[in-house]
């Protein structure tokens, strides 16, 4: 399959070949002709897959077939639950309509209001905006909805997730009754669907997304350790392997500071983003780090979703989020465009909680590596007990069997498990513990790959 299939005119194609595209993911392919014949669609698509061009270039092969730009209105809402990923969007539409007359601008909080008031008077096509700002705006009439021809929710699910719903709605009551709608989102969760059954008109239905979480493109590994070794472990691991950038997900501001400052001291310069930073010292950061003037990036997971970094070879988990979901994200920062990447977790007793739903999720335990400088005083078990390790050479962490687990007869393989956990102080984790010898129904299925044979 090939772009010019898709029904894409001549100046789409031509920017689509300066990007370096040569073929349409798989949810470029399936969304690109729908959106265009002017279908509502309903998709579920991790970021990562190709989903902003393929909302994106439909649209842009619509406004392109008429011309009414007026200062205040605009054609085309997004929506989106981040800054990062607003000015995301914003640099993809814009290198995607660089041979058509379209003006873009993102809305987004934390920056001053009135040079995003000038722009909007300036006139506007295509609308990037988090709900808050653009709820600001409509307060203080500085849009006008009525001209809206496409709503994009873009990452539907975080957005309900951030608590956005309230918003939504208030801009769903003020936007024209006429309109296309494409919502995207990393899962069609109940919540999801009942969001867009309140707005959607007939969507048609897309998913790229593989039954289970793994991504075979994403070496994910990790290392358990004493939650007061880490630093020491982290600074350990990029020296010895010679690591050139990574971007280190960390729950906390403050842990985020203070992992700078103890990088720092052990000579491993660092950045860090979080909330707390201005939207113009966020954008500058990231793109020292996109240009590689920044090698190391400590964040939190206000990021996790906008990031999208050429080539990133690694994502470190500093320690693992609570949600699943913010893990996936994430892992997701690296392999992308069909690309491979590592994802290394630091993982102390105090996450072990993480790690069993984590775990729980992907279907096979994270291959362990064992650093005996760093061995914890706190054992992480291992979590999910019926599985044996993804990669069937991996040794299990604590295991006196020296036979890799794919050697061990079953009955053993249980057996060497059960007595880890024999311990004092570790958590019952019988609640949560597949029945026995039941296959989980999350196990990688390999023939489901959401980037299909597509290769950049
Ligand atoms: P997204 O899922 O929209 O965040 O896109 C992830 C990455 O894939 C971005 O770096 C895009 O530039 C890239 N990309 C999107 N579509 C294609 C394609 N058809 N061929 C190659 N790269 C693509």
């Amino acid at each position: 399959m090939s772009f010019s299939k898709l029904g894409l005119s001549t100046p789409l194609l031509k920017a689509i070949a300066t990007q370096g595209y040569e073929t349409p993911t798989p949810i470029q392919e399936q969304s690109i002709p729908a959106a265009i014949q002017g279908k509502d669609l309903l998709a579920a698509a991790r970021t990562g897959t190709g989903k902003t061009a393929a909302f994106a270039l439909p649209i842009l092969e619509k406004l392109n077939t008429e011309h009414t730009r007026r200062p205040k209105y605009f054609r085309v809402l997004i929506l989106t639950p981040t800054r990062e990923l607003a000015l995301q969007i914003e640099e993809n539409i814009n290198q995607y309509s660089q041979y058509l007359d379209i003006k873009t601008m993102a809305m987004v909080g934390g920056v001053k209001l009135e040079p995003q008031k000038q722009k909007l008077i300036d006139g506007v096509d295509v609308l990037i905006a988090t709900p808050g700002r653009l709820i600001d705006m409509i307060y203080q009439r500085a849009v006008r909805l009525e001209a809206l021809e496409v709503l994009v929710l873009d990452e539907a699910d975080r957005m309900l997730d951030m608590g956005f719903i309230g918003d939504i709605e208030k801009i769903l009551e003020r936007i024209p009754l006429e309109r296309q709608n494409l919502l995207f989102s990393a899962t069609l969760s109940n919540n999801v669907r009942a969001l867009a059954k309140g707005f959607m008109n007939k969507p048609t239905e897309i998913s790229v997304i593989s039954k289970d979480a793994n991504d075979a493109k994403v070496n994910q590994w990790l290392v358990t350790v004493d939650k007061s070794n880490k630093s020491s472990l982290l600074s350990h691991l990029i020296k010895e392997n010679d690591w050139q950038q990574a971007l280190i997900f960390i729950r906390t501001k403050h842990g985020a500071a203070k992992l700078v400052s103890q990088l720092e001291k052990r000579g491993i310069a660092a950045d860090s983003i979080h909330g707390d930073r201005s939207q113009d010292v966020r954008g500058q950061i990231l793109a020292d780090f996109k240009s590689g003037k920044i090698q190391f990036l400590v964040s939190t997971d206000i990021s996790a979703r906008g990031i999208d970094i050429d080539q990133l070879p690694r994502v470190i988990n500093y320690d693992l989020p609570n949600a699943v979901d913010d893990y996936i994200h994430r892992i997701g920062r690296t392999g992308r465009a069909g690309t491979s990447g590592e994802a290394v977790s630091l993982v102390s007793y105090d996450d072990f909680k993480s790690l069993c739903s984590i775990e729980r999720r992907l279907g096979h335990i994270i291959e362990r590596r064992e650093l005996e400088e760093f061995a914890p005083k706190k054992v992480v078990p291992v979590s999910i007990l019926n599985f044996v390790p993804k990669n069937p050479n991996t040794k299990i962490h604590g295991d006196k069997d020296s036979r890799p687990a794919k050697d061990r007869p079953e009955r053993d393989k249980k057996k060497s498990i059960k007595l880890k956990h024999k311990g004092k102080n570790q958590p019952n984790q019988n609640k949560n513990r597949p029945s026995k010898n039941k296959p989980s129904s999350r196990t990688t299925d390999k023939n489901e790959d959401p980037w299909g044979n597509w290769k950049k």
